[in-house]
């Protein structure tokens, strides 16, 4: 059985893992997980306690896109049943915004479809930046709009943007083979443009495209050396209609191989569990938490979540707080009853309905 516990101490002492040890996480077995677990969790619980960040997506332009990200439901060509539509409304912006905010976001996130935005696109959206952060003004917003050309992060920045959100998505090495359109380096520059401009870097990356175990260590490393203050790491859904549809090379034990190589690389950096945390943890998902500390809220782009309440009550359960809620919010500290799910047995032995197996 492999010893974890060297592996959390380095993380604990700020010490980046090696690539060779980064392996030893992703390639560990099932019999080794809690054990695994265990060690991430520790860096998880001193540099963020029992808190668990809650991000809100909304996507202001889905679909139509000119670029051909393989993973991506939005890709040029994508047949994905999917729902499409050109900018939001400013006033539908904030509605959407409010919701999420309602609901516990301490980060907004405003997503748009396609390479990258022009300048009319950045002016168009900054009113509605300013707006949110007047409305809000203890939430952060990030703006995630593609590949930035000079000048644009700087206007986000002025608009009170917070933060950048631009994902390396996988190792460099296997770039060319998730996408034609733009290059590896294109992405790592887009981040070096927001953190120049003052942007909080949020880069992360998708699994469950077909990489090996050495690509997750290269893109984590990659990652790494970005500096990022956010980690989202996203597990594909593979959509129907796009290059990756039928994909299901992860299992919830591997998902949580991954979020722990993070953690253990990434100890005070905020790691978010992402897209396809539903699908792929299924009911490992509260075991993920003590792992992560942020997690989205409700729905993803172009997908549906879980329950915005389910997740609220799935922190709850685990033990875990939502990060600036009160207690009476979150419901921490005491026993909810849930009468709801009290059901007296209608079916099975001793009636005419069939058993419930
Ligand atoms: S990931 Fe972004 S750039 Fe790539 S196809 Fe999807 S929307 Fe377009």
């Amino acid at each position: 059985m492999a010893d974890f516990e060297p592996l959390a101490a380095k993380s604990l002492r700020r010490e980046p893992l090696t690539r060779g040890e980064l392996l030893t996480v992703l390639t560990s077995t099932d019999d080794e997980l809690l054990d695994l677990v265990a060690a991430a969790s520790r860096p998880r619980r001193r540099h963020f306690g029992r808190t668990v960040k809650l991000n809100y997506l909304v996507n202001l332009k889905s679909g139509l896109c000119p670029e051909d990200c393989g993973y991506c439901s939005q890709r040029l060509g994508s047949s994905a049943d999917i729902v499409t539509y050109t900018w939001l409304k400013p006033e539908q912006t904030r509605a959407a915004v409010a919701g999420g905010v309602q609901a516990g976001a301490a980060r907004v996130c405003l997503v748009a479809s396609g390479r990258g935005p022009t300048d009319r696109d950045i002016r168009r959206l900054a009113p509605t930046i300013e707006k949110i952060k007047a409305d809000h003004p203890g939430v952060e917003v990030c703006a995630c709009l593609g590949l930035l050309s000079d000048g644009q992060a700087d206007e986000l920045r002025r608009a009170g943007a917070d933060a950048y959100n631009h994902n390396l998505n996988t190792s460099g090495e296997r770039y060319a083979d998730i996408c034609s359109t733009h290059t590896f380096d294109d992405r790592v520059d887009t981040v070096a443009k927001a953190k120049q401009a003052g942007l909080s870097p949020c880069s992360g990356l998708i699994a469950g495209m077909g990489e090996s175990a050495g690509d997750i260590a290269d893109a984590l490393l990659a990652l790494r050396g970005l500096d990022p203050d956010s980690v989202p790491v996203n597990f594909l859904i593979p959509f129907e209609g796009t290059p990756l549809a039928g994909r299901w090379d992860l299992t919830p034990q591997h998902c949580l191989r991954i979020l722990s190589a993070a953690r253990l690389l990434f100890p005070d950096t905020e790691v978010r569990l992402a897209a396809g945390r539903e699908v792929h943890l299924r009911s490992l998902q509260a075991l993920a938490l003590h792992v992560v500390n942020s997690i989205f809220l409700g729905d993803y782009l172009t997908s549906e979540g879980q329950p915005g309440r389910a997740d609220l009550e799935m922190i709850r359960d685990a033990g875990f707080t939502v990060l600036g809620a009160g207690p009476e919010e979150d419901g921490a500290g005491g026993a909810d009853g849930r009468p709801d799910l009290v059901r007296a047995r209608r079916r099975g032995a001793g009636t005419d309905l069939p058993p419930n197996a």
